[in-house]
């Protein structure tokens, strides 16, 4: 069976993010290490990473994913913008070296006014400073960056397949990458996903642009726009646009048969909504 969970909040600091995972039924876990919607951080002290990790082991969670902050946008057309984006970058990699995470998902970003060929070329050099930078100073601890499949709203790269085969291509050799493939982007982007058949014709045309091996985690979804909307708006598992056939497809496919699935759908004041979105996932595996 694949590795269900959900991305958690770690209000109160990370450390309690694993046995709020445990309650959800999580087996992994997907957190921000920071705000995701401010530049600054406060330093993570050893005593919080320490306990993080503790709490991990204790809670049963076999594995966390980092996801990197939204403001992050290495092609921006600002120049000040693509600085800061990529030193943040380089302190969110930090941050995953820090409390042992070994995968940052973060979305490739938008290109504004700027052409999409010298977008590509932003993000590929953006990363790679970054990895530079995080590798002098956490040796052996840089994570493994997973590039998001986008809903591809108005200038945003990464809601073409193809665009994210160059982004790995052009940082072959530089970085360890991957691909964190979600749902209701590819969906937002024009990718069916609705029934058994569109799905495998989805993933074929993903294989080619990207390689399916390269599919390290996914965000289960569903989509509350339609197919092609561009807008990311996530819902319920089987209550949105793409529907329950589409995930049975992607939770029994057995070459995925290991991957962690992790969901990021509404949320309400307890775990009960992820509890009964990660029972409904569970539901769909072929006995
Ligand atoms: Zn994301
Ligand atoms: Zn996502």
């Amino acid at each position: 069976m694949p590795l269900f969970g959900a991305h958690i909040s770690i209000a109160g600091g990370v450390d309690k993010a694993p046995e709020r995972g445990r309650r959800a039924t999580c087996d992994v876990i997907q957190i921000f290490t920071k705000s995701n919607v401010q530049w600054a951080a406060a330093q993570l002290d050893s005593k919080t990473c320490t306990r993080f990790a503790a709490n991990l082991q204790s809670y049963g969670i076999s594995l966390a994913f980092a996801h990197a902050s939204y403001l992050i946008n290495l092609c921006s057309s600002d120049s000040n913008v693509r600085r800061r984006s990529r030193e943040a970058l380089a302190i969110e990699m930090s941050r995953c070296a820090q409390l042992g995470l070994p995968y940052l998902v973060m979305h490739p970003g938008s290109c504004g006014t700027g052409s999409r060929q010298q977008a590509l070329d932003h993000i590929i050099r953006g990363i790679k400073w970054a990895v530079d930078r995080s590798a002098t100073a956490y040796p052996g601890r840089v994570p493994t960056l997973l590039l998001e499949t986008t809903a591809a709203r108005a200038s945003e790269i990464g809601g073409c397949f193809a665009e994210l085969g160059e982004l790995l291509n052009g940082l072959k050799g530089w970085a360890d990458t991957g691909i964190c493939f979600d749902t209701c982007h590819v969906f937002a982007a024009g990718y069916d996903l609705r029934t058994a058949e569109a799905y495998s014709e989805t993933m074929e045309q993903f294989d080619r642009a990207v390689g399916c091996h390269r599919i390290f985690v996914f965000h289960l979804n569903d989509s509350a726009g339609p197919l092609g909307a561009r807008s990311d708006r996530h819902q319920h598992i089987g209550r949105g646009k793409i529907g329950l056939e589409g995930f049975r497809a992607v939770v029994n496919d057995t070459r995925f048969a290991t991957c962690p699935m992790i969901i990021e759908t509404p949320k309400g004041k307890t775990e009960a909504l992820d509890k009964s979105n990660l029972r409904r996932l569970r539901s769909l595996i072929a006995a």
